[in-house]
């Protein structure tokens, strides 16, 4: 399934994507409104899903306006820095930070994003939020957990995975330094798009195959497949969830590749006018512009 949140006279939808149309799942099943909801139903959520579509108002993508899948999350996103071994190395080599001991990191380094900072696919990234005028894309698949769990092994991981989005993890270069701490630098109000589809697992069976390109101002810059993070989608899992339950909805946006503004020397950040488009393969792409 390819699920979407869309917004109609100030309502959120929620929606199953077919072709260039979408079903409008809340108007045959005015109980399916929420995208975290729907996650938490399970195998009930699909069967519903399954039995909305056939009787839901289907429109034209081109004619909703649509928002990020999951528009407030329920708590931070988890996120993952250096976790592409080139992209370690470029953000290494840019000075960032003089004190580390090592550019490829033993463990997954984890940090979050607020739930404040997501945005819908062609909402603008607002520079104005960041002071320093430092701001940089990154281009990330986002693994939405479906089942909870505590503990769980890498083994069974993929079976606690909902499906795939496409998350544009936006930074204030100068405040993620400024503040050690990256949260602060990673939550600026718009500095998470997210979207514009949520694709259910069983729909990609080999994610790490996918590939995932990011453009600015339709200049590729990053381009890589999901099989080059040092830290698998089953490790991040089970080691976030070796001392915290995951939730259903929860997000955890898995790393960059090599490519992002900081990695040029002197670095290229974001302006006003810039379009960015972050494209994963099977799932979709995820367009917004810079004011
Ligand atoms: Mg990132």
């Amino acid at each position: 399934m390819k699920l979407v949140t869309f917004q109609i006279d100030g309502d959120r939808h929620l929606g199953l994507v077919e072709g260039e149309g979408v079903v409008d799942l809340t108007v045959a099943d005015t109980g399916l409104v929420d995208m975290v909801d729907l996650i938490g139903l399970g195998d009930d959520g699909a069967a519903r899903v399954a039995a909305a579509s056939r009787e839901g108002p289907r429109l034209l993508l081109s004619q909703v306006r649509l928002l990020a899948p999951i528009p407030r999350p329920r708590k931070d996103i988890a996120a993952v820095g250096r976790n592409y071994l080139e992209h370690a190395r470029e953000f290494s080599d840019s000075g960032f930070d003089a004190s580390e001991k090592q550019s490829v990191p033993n463990n997954p380094i984890f940090f979050t994003k607020a739930p404040t900072s997501v945005v819908g696919p062609d909402e603008a990234i607002d520079t104005a939020n960041d002071p320093t005028s430092t701001t940089d894309y990154e281009g990330e698949l986002g693994v939405v957990v479906g089942r909870p769990g505590i503990r769980i092994r890498r083994e069974e991981a993929m079976s606690h995975v909902f499906g795939y989005t496409v998350v544009n993890d936006v930074t204030a270069r100068d405040l993620q330094k400024r503040h050690v701490q990256w949260h602060i630098g990673k939550s600026p109000d718009t500095y998470c798009p997210m979207g514009p589809f949520l694709v259910t697992a069983d729909e990609i069976p080999d994610i790490a195959a996918m590939w995932l390109r990011t453009r600015v101002n339709g200049e590729l810059r990053q381009e890589a497949p999901i099989a080059d993070l040092i830290f698998d989608i089953p490790t991040l899992i089970e080691t976030l969830s070796s001392v915290m339950t995951l939730e259903a909805g929860d997000i955890i946006a898995t790393g960059t590749p090599v490519g992002v503004g900081i990695g040029f020397n002197p670095p290229v950040y974001l302006a006003p006018g810039d379009v960015v488009e972050v494209e994963i393969d099977g799932i979709g792409t995820l367009r917004n512009p810079v004011v």
